[in-house]
């Protein structure tokens, strides 16, 4: 029986929103372009782990009871590597403290290697409403060179699976731009994948991110560098082709089914609350930006520390949390006009001065006169937005539009 997601002890209306995502850093090994807060080897920690990330939970109960919660997110790392015990309680002490919003989304990233038919049966029950999963590619020799351990025939299967369990809310998340791949092999990803109707997909370009393997061996030339011309018109042709299949284009790498964007994410874009869980998890809440110890013993050392306090001050003191910045007015507008413009729609001028109180084309004034000239930008009479040239040089308007240019960091999950 699907657990009911209700447990409000306020109407709605009188809540603030807010979104929770619940970070697990384990994986049955580590892949090769991966930057994520994640790691391989770690089983001795899991049980442990599970215990602080509900004691963690439960310290935030205070801070969050004026909340509604409209998105909860597990991400990895490889959730999906969460025994049913585990996540059983983990998510019946988030509906025992938080107030849930009857509608609210519950995502649970997945890798196609471990789930079973009874396991997603299982999480359906437990409430979880929509599968994100890590597929990549669908083509043996790129899942390989990725270092992913499933095969394209896993993906079908488990696509298969999850529909059986009552899943109608899929993400697939697949990679392009892979060095070696050329735009029909790519094609060839995508249409496999169109033929089993997802109601998600996100596509992202590969990127060599510093201090993963992959860095290191294209630094040492062992492997080659990814073709930003080849990514280019990969990503063009993808805009066609889903948009033929009637996806709607929604952010930079994201498109959806009507009705079925991601509600978690669109809260980072629009640059609202969220309360991150979990090693290495982020958090912008309150107006505060923070974000937990990366390390998972580090986390559950630091969690228990805070938990033993906790009843005896009135003051928890969130020992796990290691970093806290209260971003000024011109980093919030700058971090609103950043994630804003990764939304295809743009920003609202009429939304962004209610926020405000100042015009973004006043605020901005060099940099959006700049780039409406370069034509990465495009104005409409109530908008601001990406041209389609735009979509792929995003970060050279970016850069123009932060305060120091330091992108801030918001919780990134892996598969
Ligand atoms: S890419 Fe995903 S599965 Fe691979 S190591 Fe990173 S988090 Fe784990």
């Amino acid at each position: 029986m699907e657990k009911t997601i209700s447990k409000q002890k306020y109407s709605t209306n009188e809540l603030l929103p807010v979104g929770i995502y619940l970070h697990i850093p384990f994986c049955t090994t580590k892949c090769g372009y991966c930057d994520f807060n994640a790691y391989a080897n770690l089983d001795y920690l899991v049980s442990d782990y599970t215990s602080s990330l509900i004691k963690e939970i439960k310290l935030w109960e205070k801070s969050l009871n004026k909340h509604s919660v409209k998105s909860i997110f597990f991400g990895g790392g490889t959730p999906s590597l969460t025994s049913i015990t585990d996540l059983q309680q983990i998510i019946s002490t988030i509906f025992e403290t938080f107030n849930i919003s009857p509608h609210a989304e519950f995502t649970l990233e997945a890798n196609p290697t471990e789930l079973t038919e009874k396991y997603l049966h299982k999480i359906r029950e437990l409430g979880i409403n929509r599968l994100s999963m890590g597929v990549q590619s669908m083509n043996t020799n790129e899942l390989q060179l990725l270092e992913r351990t499933h095969s394209p025939q896993q993906v079908l299967n488990v696509i298969k699976a999850s529909r059986k369990a009552g899943f109608n809310n899929l993400n697939l998340d697949l990679i392009y731009g892979l060095m070696e791949q050329d735009l029909q092999t790519w094609q060839e990803t995508v249409e496999k994948i169109l033929d089993h109707h997802p109601e998600h997909l996100s596509c992202y370009a590969l990127t060599i991110e510093p201090g993963t393997p992959f860095y290191y061996r294209v630094e040492k030339g062992l492997l080659s560098e990814p073709n930003p011309d080849i990514a280019a018109e990969q990503y063009e042709w993808t805009r066609e082709r889903l948009e033929d299949a009637k996806y709607v284009h929604y952010e930079i790498s994201n498109w959806a089914k009507k009705d079925h964007e991601c509600i978690h994410n669109l809260i980072y874009w629009q640059n609202k609350d969220y309360l991150g869980i979990g090693a290495g998890a982020h958090s912008y809440f309150n107006g505060k930006r923070f974000a937990n110890i990366n390390a998972p013993n580090k986390y559950i050392e630091l969690v228990n520390a805070s938990y033993a306090e906790w009843g005896n001050e009135n003051h928890i003191a969130m020992k796990q949390i290691i970093s806290t910045e209260t971003p000024n007015l011109v980093t919030t507008r700058s971090d609103a006009a950043i994630l804003g413009l990764r939304l295809i729609e743009g920003i609202d001028f009429e939304e962004y001065y209610k926020r405000f109180e100042v015009d973004i084309n006043q605020l901005y004034t060099e940099a959006i006169t700049k780039h409406l000239k370069t034509g990465l930008l495009e104005k409409t009479k109530s908008s601001l937005k990406l041209s389609p040239k735009g979509l792929l040089l995003a970060n050279e308007i970016f850069v123009d539009l932060l305060p120091d240019n330091n992108m801030q960091s918001i919780n990134k999950s892996g598969d």
